[in-house]
């Protein structure tokens, strides 16, 4: 027997025993018409498949990969903690050491919970928003993705200032009937839902940099008018940073646009590529969670110490080194300049955004401001500039509405190579 396999193999044997071959659906590469290729390894910007190509990585894990895959002071501080146990299900100096890393890096996270990941830290923030306020409703934005908890998997309803439907099978009515949904960048479609429901909203929720429909940036003023009009109304903001926190800046989003919510959600960098999470915020409001007060959460693998460790050393090759915020953004715009470039060429219209080392371009003539700006790109395009990259060894999200990642490990070469098969097509 032949135990070598191909990603075209392993795809086929997969969706015997998995669901459409993959553990998250985007990985099935549905919407790029391709065979997904399963990965053997990676090591810096890039990640090898079974197959024996060599790609250079933008999707980086979709965001954990800051320093670039396997950093060798990562992977020796991991191998050391491994020998120490692999779960306790008992406090650690680790975790406390993290928290208080977050928390200098990110002020307004006085009080956090250490959980598994982005998903759990969202559904437990905003049950400590509803236990806080005694309120139940919640506002999120249409194109913002905060994870697969059921009350957040919602479309519009068919009227406008409803609530909202279940956007997945499964999900029962009842469960989505406190979720309120408002444009992105749209103050109008916020201040209506406030005005008829204000006074029952526990809170908002949003990524300050919507990178789940590619990437949105807020406009200028729309984070701060959703600070003034929480407070206005006693609902907490809560800032989904899952994505921007350690990414747009040390301090996330939150110190990139200084605009400070209640609460904040962290994922993917925080933990260094191991499952981990955190939720916290001010500490009068975090002092809901139990067993200070009534808002139950936990978890066995909560504040893992492998994940911590690779959390913590994580953090701190960013903090020893701040500089790598404008080295990434600096690669982030040659790349972004090189897309504007192809399309001018083309004489294609092309909409790129880009802030820090997030960047997405979209196939449109129109500003990408919102979701629906976002969905007016041209999939087809997206399928063929995917198909161009992968074949020219270029590994970049299979789906138009994702980021594309910009890494420490990316050198200048690896860019100018880039920037060549971009403007190649
Ligand atoms: C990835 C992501 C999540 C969900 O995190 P998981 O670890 O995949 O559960 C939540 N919010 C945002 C903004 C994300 O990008």
């Amino acid at each position: 027997m032949r135990t070598y396999k191909t990603s075209e193999q392993l795809f086929e044997q997969s969706k015997n025993v998995i669901p459409g071959g993959v553990n998250s659906p985007v990985r099935a590469f549905l919407a790029v018409k391709r065979t997904p290729v399963f990965i053997h390894h990676a090591k810096g910007s890039h990640i090898y498949d079974v197959d024996g190509n060599d790609y250079i990585d933008y999707v980086g894990s979709w965001g954990p990969g800051i320093l670039g895959h396997a950093h060798e002071e990562v992977i020796e501080e991991v191998q050391k903690a491994v020998y120490d146990g692999l779960t306790f299900g008992a406090p650690t100096k680790k975790e406390y050491q993290l928290a208080e890393m977050i928390h200098e890096a990110i002020p307004s996270m006085e009080l956090m919970r250490m959980v598994s990941s982005g998903t759990e830290a969202v559904m437990s923030a905003i049950r400590v928003a509803r236990g806080y306020t005694k309120r139940d409703m919640i506002v999120k934005f249409k194109g913002c993705y905060h994870g697969h908890s059921d009350g957040l998997l919602v479309k519009a309803g068919s009227a406008a200032l409803t609530s909202a439907v279940p956007d997945s099978a499964g999900v029962p009515r009842s469960y989505t009937e406190n979720t309120l949904i408002a444009l992105y960048n749209d103050k109008d479609s916020v201040r209506e839902i406030f005005e008829q429901y204000g006074e029952k909203i526990a809170c908002i929720i949003v990524e300050p940099v919507a990178a789940n429909m590619g990437v949105v940036l807020p406009q200028d003023g729309f984070l701060e008018f959703l600070r003034e009009i929480t407070n206005q109304y006693g609902s907490l903001l809560i800032f989904d940073e899952v994505i921007t926190g350690f990414r747009l800046s040390y301090g996330g989003a939150q110190q990139y646009y200084k605009v400070t919510p209640d609460l904040t959600t962290l994922g993917k960098i925080v933990g260094g590529g191991m499952p981990m999470a955190v939720y916290g915020g001010k500490r009068e409001i975090m002092e809901v969670v139990s067993p200070l007060g009534g808002v139950y959460q936990a978890g066995t693998l909560s504040g893992n110490p492998v994940a911590t460790t690779a959390g913590i050393k994580t953090l701190e090759l960013l903090k020893s080194n701040l500089g790598i915020y404008d080295e990434i953004e600096e690669k982030t715009r040659c790349l972004a300049e090189a897309m504007k470039e192809a399309g001018r060429r083309k004489g294609e219209p092309v909409q790129v955004n880009q802030v820090g080392s997030l960047l997405c371009c979209y196939f449109t003539e129109q500003q990408v401001n919102d979701y629906q700006g976002a969905t007016s790109s041209d999939l087809d395009r997206y399928t063929s500039y995917f198909g161009h990259m992968l074949d020219h060894g270029i590994y970049i999200a299979p789906s138009q509405f994702e980021a594309m990642f910009v890494s420490l490990a990316h050198t200048k070469e690896e860019i100018q190579k880039t920037c060549d098969i971009i403007l190649q097509q």
